[in-house]
Formats: C-alpha cells, structure tokens, sequence
C-alpha cells in the first residue's frame, strides 16, 4: 500500500495503549445498545434489565507464558482467569466462555487434555459454562484467546470512571507476587539450562510461583461486596500493574490520588524474595503485573464496612487532578507515581 511506503510508525512509538487509543479513534459506536465500548475492562451492552458484559484475553507462548516452566492444567485455568477478573472489574457476575486456540504440531491430544483440564476446572469454581470457541493450528506457537460473557445489576455496574473526590482507594489481596514467581522461575530456566542434571528448588517458593502461574479471579471480593452493601464509585483488576491502573482510573475519573507506601499490601514470600533478588518490593507492588487484583474506590461512607475485611486494604484517598498522583512514602514525602506497566511491544515482556 502507497501509504505504508511514504510513512512507517512503529509500534513501539505509540506503546500498548497509545495503540489501542489510535484504534478506537477510527470507530464510532451505531447502536444505542452499546453503554460502554473500547476502554474499560469489558464492554458494556444494554440488555434491558441487566447490562450483559462482554471481555476477551489472548496468552501468546514467549509473550505471556513459557512452556518451559508452565503446566498445561495451570495455563487453562490462567487463560480463564484473566477473562473473569475483567467481569469481576465491572462488578459483574461471569455466565459463559468461549475458548479458541491456535496449535503447532509439537502438541498430542494429551497436552490438549491438560489445557482442557484446567479450564473445566475454572468453569467449575467460577461456574460459567464453555458454549463454543474455535480450533485452527498455528506456527507461533500456542495461542489461547478466550472471551468471557457476564452480567450485572444496571445499579450495580462498577466502571474505571466513576469514583469522586475524598472516595477511599481499596487493593484486595496482595501484590509483588506474581512478579517476583517470575523473576525465580526465570531464575530456575537459566540454572536448568547450564546444568540439567539440577533439579529446581521451588518449594520455597510455591506461593509466589503459584500467583503467575495459576492465579485467581477475585470473584470472592465481587459477591463479599454485594453482602456489604457496597457499590464501589469505580473498579479496574490489576494486569499491568497497580501503578498503570492507578492511571487508567485517575485518567477516566478525571481525579488525583495519594496513596501510602505503608499500605501497599505485600506478602512476606514476596518481601524475602525481593530481598534475595535486590529488588525493591514496593516497585514490584507497583509495576509487577500479573497480580489479578481488584482495585477499586468506594464512598467514605462505606469505610466503617470494610475497615476490618482481612482481604480488603485501605491503600489512599482520590482527590482532585491538580493534586496530582502520588506515593506517600514512609518518611512522609509525595513521590509523583510513574506508570510502567508492562510494555511488551518495546520490551518483549508480557500484560
Ligand atoms: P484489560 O487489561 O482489562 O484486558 P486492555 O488494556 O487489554 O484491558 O484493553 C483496554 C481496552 O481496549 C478494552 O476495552 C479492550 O476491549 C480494548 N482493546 C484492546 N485491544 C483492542 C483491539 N485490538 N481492538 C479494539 N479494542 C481493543
Ligand atoms: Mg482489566
């Protein structure tokens, strides 16, 4: 095409989300039905009495996942996972899937049968129903692209734009972990590579090693939210990590945010991991990735219900635009936030 002979931008000077943003400028919505389009974490669709919620996810082999280190059974329930954690973002309760896969020929219907393992298994405890999907082979390796349908309350809707001034920011679980699973493993990779008769030593790290390889969607916190009464004013899950989300919600709320270094909920196997790799927790906390939190702000008034949830920490406050985003650090000083994210088209690493 002429046009691509005379200028030729890279992916990598637009980035994952100035990309997504570069499409969604091509297209504008028809139909009424359509609440909410490009830019949340799923679509939005009016469905009369409830909004029908729709997501889609795709785990590429070397981007998002190695075969080396990652059990088939664990990779299926994952690659359902992420697609729930995005209907839970919403607010929403996950109904069906779809899953469509793309294989080389170095795969045996057994390997198959492991994948399917693990995503019958997430069916069952996230209880949505498999109603189709699609098979083709594939030269790329593995491909698993998953779409998850879903449905909530139209009062219940929970979206990335919603919160206000002085609503209390909440993390659900704990995060660095997923990250630092990564870090071992890739460890482990190395070690086995340079002396295969080394058998890895993970069990010390089974917790961390287990949020990257086969993590939980917090559908517990969505229906522990609706006992309490609560709405959260706006909700994102974490993928990119809790840094990147802290802006998509700041971004389409319109608003600042102060949150604490104290707060950041960490696990101790993710501190002493950090501790023995030279990392700093904290930044693991906020550009790990991969944690499938939720994050999500709810009215001051709603606090006094969720102060004591062993789940739910309180991590800061929204405030208005100008006062910026912030970490509030141990010695009390406001260190503007940085969004890293995981910028897999300049770096090759995955979100
Ligand atoms: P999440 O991390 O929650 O899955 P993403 O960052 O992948 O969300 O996507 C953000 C928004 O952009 C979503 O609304 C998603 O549906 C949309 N999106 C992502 N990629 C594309 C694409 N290639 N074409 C159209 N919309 C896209
Ligand atoms: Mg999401």
């Amino acid at each position: 095409m002429p046009e691509e002979q005379s200028k030729r931008t890279e992916i990598s000077q637009l980035g994952e989300f100035g990309l997504i943003k570069h499409i969604q400028k091509q297209f504008k919505t028809i139909h009424s039905s359509t609440t909410v389009g490009i830019g949340d974490d799923a679509a939005v669709i009016d469905a009369g009495e409830k909004y029908m919620l729709l997501t889609t996810d795709m785990l590429t082999e070397g981007i998002h996942f190695d075969l080396a280190y990652t059990p088939l059974q664990h990779l299926g329930y994952k690659a359902v996972a992420v697609n729930i954690s995005d209907i839970a973002a919403m607010n929403g309760i996950p109904k069906q899937i779809t899953v469509s896969i793309g294989l080389s020929n170095r795969f045996s219907v057994e390997a198959v049968d492991a994948l399917y393992e693990g995503i019958r298994f997430a069916c069952e405890n996230f209880k949505v129903d498999l109603i189709g999907g699609d098979t083709t082979a594939s030269q790329a390796g593995l491909v698993i692209s998953i779409t998850a349908v879903g449905e909530v309350e139209k009062n219940l809707l929970a979206r990335r734009n919603g919160a206000k001034s002085k609503d209390i920011v909440c993390v659900s679980g704990d995060l660095g972990a997923a990250y630092m699973g990564l870090q071992v493993l890739e460890r482990e990779k190395i070690t086995f590579k340079e002396n295969p008769q080394m058998q890895p030593q993970l069990q010390s790290y089974d917790y961390i090693v287990r949020r990257l390889l086969r993590p939980e969607a917090r559908m517990d916190i969505i229906h522990e939210l609706r006992d309490l009464q609560i709405v959260p004013t706006s909700m994102i899950d974490i993928s990119d990590g809790l840094a990147s989300e802290i802006f998509h919600l700041c971004e389409q709320s319109a608003l600042g945010m102060n949150i604490y270094e104290e707060n950041l909920p960490i696990d101790e196997s993710t501190y002493s991991t950090a501790a023995e790799f030279k990392i700093d927790p904290n930044t693991c906390a906020l550009n790990g990735g991969e944690d499938y939190e939720l994050l999500f702000t709810i009215a001051q008034d709603d606090f006094e219900k969720i102060k004591n949830h062993r789940d739910i920490h309180v991590i800061g406050y929204m405030q208005e635009a100008d006062k910026g985003i912030n970490l509030i650090t141990r010695s009390q000083q406001a260190v503007p936030i940085q969004a890293q994210g995981w910028v897999h088209f300049n770096t090759g690493d995955a979100s």
